[in-house]
Parts: C-alpha cells; sequence; structure tokens
C-alpha cells in the first residue's frame, strides 16, 4: 500500500543521523574520475568517539559487553544504492577487520556494487530482525546467535551482514519445514532461483571476502547464513 511505503520512508528517514545528513551534502559527483582522492576522504577507520559511544550504549554495547571499546573503529564508507546514487554508510567493526572492511568497500564501490543501506544497528535499536527488515548492512552487535547461548562473532564486531533481506538466514528444522531471518526473506531462500542483490560463490562480495580471509554463511551445512561473514 502507497500510504505505509509512504510511512515507512518517512521511518527511515528519520534514521538518518546529523552526521549522516551532513556528509550525503559532500558526496563527491558519481561522474568524478578522481577515485583517490574519493578513497582517501571518505573511507575511514577510526576509534569510538564520545558521540558514537553513546549511541551504541545499551544497543549493540550492553552493559555485560566484554570487548573494550578501545577494540572497535568506527567505519565510514561510499556505497552505491539501489537505485544507483552514491550513499555514505557506517559500520562498526573489530580493529583486526577494520582494514579488510575499508579495502572490501572500496573495490565494491569502484564496482558500482548495489548496497540498499549501511547503518548503525543501534538505529534499529540494536534489533537483528528490525535491522534485517530493512536490509540494513551491519557488523558489531553484542548479542548471542539467535536461539542459542553462543556469542555470535557479531559481538567480537568480527562478523558482517550484507543486504540481509535479499541473502536470509535459513535453517532447515527437524519436521523438514525451514525457517528464515528476515520473515520477508523467505521469497529469496530459494537459492536456486535468479534475482537481484544475491551473493552467491561467482558475486563479487564472496569473492573479496573470501580473498581477505572471511569464512561466509553460505557456506554453512546446518543452517546457511547467506548474508553473512566472519572472520576468526
Ligand atoms: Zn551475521
Amino acid at each position: 500500500m502507497k500510504t505505509t511505503l509512504f510511512a515507512m520512508t518517512l521511518t527511515m528517514m528519520s534514521f538518518a543521523t546529523n552526521a549522516q545528513k551532513a556528509n550525503i551534502n559532500n558526496l563527491p559527483s558519481q561522474h568524478s574520475n578522481s577515485t583517490n582522492t574519493t578513497t582517501a576522504t571518505h573511507f575511514t577507520a577510526k576509534p569510538i568517539s564520545e558521540a558514537v559511544f553513546k549511541r551504541m550504549q545499551g544497543k549493540s554495547y550492553k552493559a555485560n559487553c566484554t570487548i573494550p571499546r578501545t577494540e572497535l573503529r568506527y567505519i565510514r564508507v561510499l556505497h552505491y544504492g539501489f537505485d544507483g546514487k552514491v550513499k555514505s554508510g557506517e559500520l562498526i567493526c573489530h580493529q583486526d577487520i577494520a582494514d579488510d572492511l575499508i579495502e572490501i568497500f572500496q573495490e565494491l564501490y569502484k564496482a558500482h556494487y548495489p548496497i540498499e543501506r549501511i547503518q548503525l544497528i543501534d538505529d534499529y535499536n540494536a534489533d537483528d530482525e528490525q535491522s534485517m527488515l530493512h536490509n540494513n548492512t551491519s557488523c558489531f552487535n553484542y548479542r548471542r546467535v539467535a536461539g542459542s547461548k553462543t556469542l555470535s562473532y557479531h559481538s567480537q564486531g568480527k562478523a558482517i551482514d550484507i543486504n540481509p533481506l535479499y541473502n536470509p538466514c535459513v535453517k532447515r528444522l527437524r519436521n523438514g519445514s525451514t525457517s528464515v531471518s528476515p520473515k520477508t526473506g523467505r521469497a529469496y531462500s530459494n537459492r536456486s532461483k535468479t534475482f537481484k542483490y544475491k551473493i552467491d560463490h561467482n558475486d563479487l562480495v564472496y569473492k573479496l571476502f573470501k580473498k581477505h580471509g572471511f569464512t561466509w554463511g553460505g557456506d554453512w551445512k546446518s543452517l546457511k547464513d547467506y548474508q553473512h561473514f566472519e572472520k576468526k
């Protein structure tokens, strides 16, 4: 329904932070040839500032978080949205994979690879299902693996989910049925189908993460997490 879509659009717009709005005004021209200048200015990894740490409190950075703030990095990148326009993205990751992410996102940007949005999961109250429903690409979130007591690699900031709606997490249940996260990603759970934004072994996202030593959740056996890459 149009009214619903309009309301959703307004909600999404309200998620944009002041920093993002300011940054969007400074985006480079899409026809610019100055890739080197662009990468130097717009792809950065910095320590977690007071302002960013405040946004994370009680959300992705919970009271019992065992990962020191000093080990985390705040990443800014550029990416192409589904509308083909250049957008500004922000991520929090572990310092050990900060250089990998900067290099990977630079390559994706050069290739015009479409990623719908890259916002801190704190903008979704650190609710993974909500972030996935909005097809948000995200990294650090101190949480357990859904339905288990194990801490996820996202808890260390060493796992990232890319275009999660089109690359859902699919779990085969004992009764033969499947559970899909996010719920609205069920249409994309059949990977033999051809559709846009699908990550598979031929996809650039897979190739770049593989090259940088990451494991892909789509290669797992018990469950298939097509959005997920992690580095041990
Ligand atoms: Zn994940």
